[in-house]
């Protein structure tokens, strides 16, 4: 028999890049699907989830803001790509044979439902995947913060950041061969070092409501799975 579950409840934040695979722009299906079946799984072990999903494999307001464009159609653009994001893992995951509705936090009635929280939590608690779009709705955000918000505001038992790495690091991996990744940190001590976990913001509302976040390697097919079971994956933030 396998381990018990560990969660009842738990917000997933997938950035637009998690959705590119080995591309530079866009999604790939095959990244999408792999991801729609561990989600599916993980549901179908009798966790409700909601799915917070970024925009960055799109559009990015502060990248179109650095070419000229005004900061805050840029953040308007990259909300609507966290939409088509979201759009394309409803299809994902209803090709499996789940049940998804992308709930969106600015109003875009012919493609998707209205974020009510309310609404929100009742469709999470009859095993519908709530993908939450659109960000917090407001510009000069991130989907961290939505993330954190939507976690804080559904009650979610935890929060957990998907990444290509296995955790947080005390420098970057990829350019020191030294560092050394942390298995927990405080909330505080992420926003003291200036780690690369998620926006100040983010962290902040995390440790304001108590929010345990977890972040973990997505690369890893059955490491969401494994958490659920109790798992010790990544870096907890808590
Ligand atoms: N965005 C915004 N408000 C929000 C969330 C997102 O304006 O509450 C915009 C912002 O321009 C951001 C883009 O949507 O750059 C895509 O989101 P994000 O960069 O967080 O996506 P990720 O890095 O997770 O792919």
């Amino acid at each position: 028999m396998s381990a018990p579950l560990n969660y009842r409840r738990i917000l997933l934040k997938l950035s637009g890049e998690a959705l590119m695979g080995e591309a530079d722009y866009g999604i790939d299906p095959k990244v999408i699907g792999r991801l729609a079946d561990e989600i599916i799984e993980v549901q179908k072990a009798g966790i409700q989830i909601g799915v917070v999903i970024g925009g960055g494999n799109i559009f990015r307001g502060a990248g179109l803001a650095a070419a000229g464009m005004d900061r805050v159609t840029g953040d308007h653009m990259g909300m609507l790509a966290t939409v088509m994001n979201a759009l394309a893992m409803q299809d994902a995951i209803e090709r499996r044979g789940g049940f998804a509705r992308v709930m969106s936090a600015i109003q875009i009635h012919d493609v998707s439902e209205d974020f009510i929280r309310r609404r929100a939590i009742r469709h999470i608690e009859k095993g519908r995947i709530v993908l939450f779009a659109a960000g917090t709705g407001n510009p000069f955000f991130t989907t961290d913060s939505a993330a954190a918000l939507r976690a804080v505001e559904v009650g979610a038992d935890l929060l957990l950041k998907a990444t290509k790495v296995d955790g947080v690091y005390t420098a970057d991996p990829a350019r020191h061969k030294d560092a050394t990744r942390y298995d927990t940190l405080t909330y505080d001590q992420v926003i003291e070092r200036k780690l690369a976990v998620m926006d100040t913001a983010a962290i902040a509302l995390c440790r304001d409501h108590g929010m345990p976040l977890r972040i973990y390697d997505m690369t890893v097919p059955g490491n969401l799975m494994r958490i659920m079971h109790g798992e010790a994956i990544g870096t907890l933030v808590s």
